[in-house]
């Protein structure tokens, strides 16, 4: 079976340190839009730039530039037939737009997995957040901190405080999660795809709790 997950959850409930497990042990092509906008802005491309200006400020960036490059990402080989997307859609405009794409390739969705956290577990995730700069692996000061300090633990790169995760912007994003990202629930629910997981656990039992899911579907 050709798994196509897509993996939502507010910011910081844990999707990027489940999707790094889920990836390689489903051999799934991972695709995460904020990873994609932080890495084209590192390497100084006019899409970092354009989207480090939302970013910045803890919005959105614009559904049409955010459709564009997952509809570019999705026609790479690599996308064909498995794929987990962390971070997209984020709006119902952009979960229409992935509709239309999946369905051009007379393909859909295997699963929606919702990460559900509770407020001030999303804020302590947030702001002990550290991001390696050379793999993008998170960490944290007090959940997962790495064994040396500032030094990531897979490929000794230094790590980060990312500059959305600062209480100004963590703010914002959790209000534009609420009214714009959060509706998407709704749009999945009818299909029976939806599976909403207990995000307040060990790393351990909410990725035994995903794998559960994902097995009532083989
Ligand atoms: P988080 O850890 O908050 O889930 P991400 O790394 O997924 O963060 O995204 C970081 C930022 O990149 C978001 O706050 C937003 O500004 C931008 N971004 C990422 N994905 C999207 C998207 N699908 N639509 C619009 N903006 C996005
Ligand atoms: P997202 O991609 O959803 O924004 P991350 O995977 O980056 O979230 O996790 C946000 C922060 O919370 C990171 O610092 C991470 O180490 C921590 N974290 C993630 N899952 C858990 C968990 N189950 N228990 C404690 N801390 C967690
Ligand atoms: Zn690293």
């Amino acid at each position: 079976m050709f798994l196509k997950i897509l993996l939502m959850g507010p910011p910081g409930a844990g999707k990027g340190s489940q999707s790094a497990r889920l990836v390689e042990d489903y051999a799934l092509t991972n695709i995460s839009t904020g990873q994609m906008f932080r890495e084209a802005y590192r390497r100084g491309e006019p899409l970092g730039e354009k989207a480090m200006a939302y970013i910045k400020k803890g919005e959105l960036v614009a559904d049409d530039i955010t459709n564009e490059v997952v509809r570019q990402r999705l026609m790479k080989k690599d996308a064909d037939r498995c794929f987990l997307l962390d971070g997209y859609p984020r709006t119902v405009e952009q979960a229409r737009a992935l509709d239309e794409m999946l369905e051009k390739r007379r393909s859909k969705l295997s699963a929606v997995i919702n990460i559900v956290v509770d407020k001030q577990a999303i804020l302590e995730r947030m702001v002990g957040r550290r991001v390696c700069r050379t793999c993008g692996l998170s960490y944290h000061l007090v959940f997962k901190p790495t064994k040396k300090p500032s030094m990531c633990d897979a490929c000794g790169g230094e790590l980060y405080q990312r500059n959305d995760d600062r209480p100004e912007s963590v703010r914002n994003r959790l209000d534009i999660y609420e009214k714009k990202t959060k509706p998407i629930i709704d749009y999945y629910h009818g299909r029976g795809i939806l599976k909403n997981i207990d995000g307040m656990q060990s790393f351990e039992n909410v990725y035994r709790d995903i794998r559960d899911a994902l097995e009532t579907l083989t």
